[in-house]
């Protein structure tokens, strides 16, 4: 019987041969193949797993273990490359397309000894919150299987959520670690922008997306965090840093938190939420904290924000998906190049994909531009004051991560306007670049969890994680 609580234990636990990697990736596959109707899994790499693992297992000679994630279980999204192995952004126009190189975030992993166990099911290049555009099916809920998982990287969240593995990687452009994370009762960081490289993860808006990871814990969290984060020379908007996250334990220091009362007052925000954020403010401020009130009156700017300047970008990158190279190749007739790629991108993209890419194109054209991409630049430019603003007088803020727990499955799947703005309270963060976390703390009378959003200034993921950890584990 393997069980797992942490890393570190784990670690503890293979030095004093209490258990192994193969007996670790023999229980994760055995809990992959029970959980099969969640459909958080594109792919499963069974053998190469186990045949890591026993190399590792031999490697540990002399009870030594070499790399920082030795035997450490990981799943990764299905838009993060793993060379010679399929990677679609559960797209078809991706359909058995193989990676050709390591996304930088991969390649650290393996350095450090980790196992990759295999994909995990996701939005459609990650545009979505409740992974129900996949070409793979939707992705169930492991709390309630009526319900969604989030999204977009529900695979990764159920992954972690259900014991299919360790640790798991997202990707977060708008809150696809977080919300997921927080619908299924897990951790779910995204860093800083620029902290970890995005080479080798398909882009789906540049100046938004991070590689992003689920834990059961903080600390799980800062192990893989500290590894990825390496800086390359392959992603030119890293962020200088040589810092390694430092992790203390058992930590009570004292902060300045902020709170913005027009989050906590939207009309959007369930009531139980609400009075369980309030309640966890006021105990923070029991403790010795100091918790401020906040003015946000941009909030209702963000979301439209996010998706004028999200559709742009996507737009852009999307349009080197034509089938010319490599992708979905329409095998209907064709009268000329244009209506080639014509026919590759509409069999290829599904409907969000192209609502998206539509959209883009709008706010890109002549005549719309000034009126929509333009705007959105300057109300992305007020947040970026606005947020320096804040952090001039708190070391962290505390919002909610979604308005609502897990939705039910179908419930907004047909109305896209009902799901973007579901995205409310976490694609701010993205706006900005600052780091974010979702942590779970309550459990709603609906049998569901949900927890609290953490928010940070830019570079200043260590105090955020420092205190994520020290309200988790209280
Ligand atoms: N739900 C948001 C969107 O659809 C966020 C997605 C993400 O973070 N990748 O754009």
């Amino acid at each position: 019987m393997f069980l797992f609580s942490n890393i570190q234990q784990y670690h503890i636990d293979l030095i004093a041969q209490r258990t192994s990697c193969t007996i670790a990736v023999e229980h994760y596959l055995d809990a992959i193949s029970k959980n099969n109707e969640l459909n958080a899994f594109v792919e499963v790499y069974a053998t190469e797993a186990l045949q890591r693992a026993r190399e590792l297992d031999e490697k540990r000679i002399n009870h030594n273990i070499k790399g920082k994630l030795h035997g450490v279980v990981i799943a990764l999204k299905d838009v993060i490359c793993y060379k010679d192995h399929k990677v679609t952004a559960a797209s078809k126009i991706l359909n058995s397309f193989t990676s050709l190189y390591n996304a930088s975030a991969v390649q650290y992993l393996i350095d450090e000894e980790a196992i990759i166990i295999g994909t995990c099911n996701c939005d459609e290049f990650a545009m979505g919150s409740s992974n129900e555009n996949s070409v793979y099916g939707i992705v169930k809920n492991p709390i309630d299987q009526t319900k969604v998982p989030g999204g977009s990287s529900g695979g990764s969240a159920v992954a972690v959520s259900a014991g299919m593995c360790m640790v798991s990687l997202g990707s977060d452009t708008g809150g696809s670690v977080r919300q997921p994370a927080d619908f299924c009762g897990i951790v779910g960081f995204k860093p800083t922008y620029g902290r970890i490289s995005r080479y080798g993860l398909i882009a789906y808006a540049s100046s938004f997306d991070q590689i992003g990871i689920f834990g059961n814990n903080i600390a799980d969290v800062c192990d893989v965090l500290n590894v990825i984060s390496r800086t390359d020379e392959y992603d030119s908007t890293m962020i200088q840093h040589d810092n390694e996250i430092k992790f203390q334990e058992k930590q009570e220091k004292k902060f300045r938190i902020g709170y913005m009362k027009d989050v906590m007052e939207h009309p959007m925000l369930d009531q139980e939420i609400k009075t369980a954020i309030f309640k966890r403010l006021d105990s923070l401020k029991e403790e010795g904290h100091e918790i401020t009130p906040i003015n946000f009156d941009l909030i209702d700017y963000v979301v439209p924000a996010y998706y004028v300047l999200t559709a742009a970008e996507a737009t852009s990158n999307l349009s080197r998906f034509d089938g010319i190279r490599f992708g979905h190749q329409s095998t209907s007739p064709v009268s000329n190049l244009n209506d080639f790629y014509i026919k590759n991108r509409s069999e290829g993209f599904g409907k969000e994909v192209k609502r998206r890419i539509m959209l883009g194109n709008f706010v890109l054209s002549s005549g719309y531009y000034d009126a929509y991409y333009s705007k959105a630049q300057q109300v992305r430019k007020m947040l970026v004051d606005k947020t320096e603003a804040i952090f001039a007088t708190c070391d962290l803020l505390i919002l909610p991560v979604s308005p609502t727990t897990a939705f039910n499955l179908n419930e907004k799947a047909k109305d896209p306007i009902a799901m973007y703005l579901a995205d409310i309270f976490t694609v701010f963060a993205n706006l900005a670049g600052i780091p974010a976390i979702a942590v779970p703390l309550f459990k709603h009378t609906n049998g569901l969890p949900f927890g609290l959003q953490i928010l940070a200034a830019k570079e200043n993921d260590e105090i955020l994680l420092q205190f994520s950890n020290q309200i988790f584990t209280q």
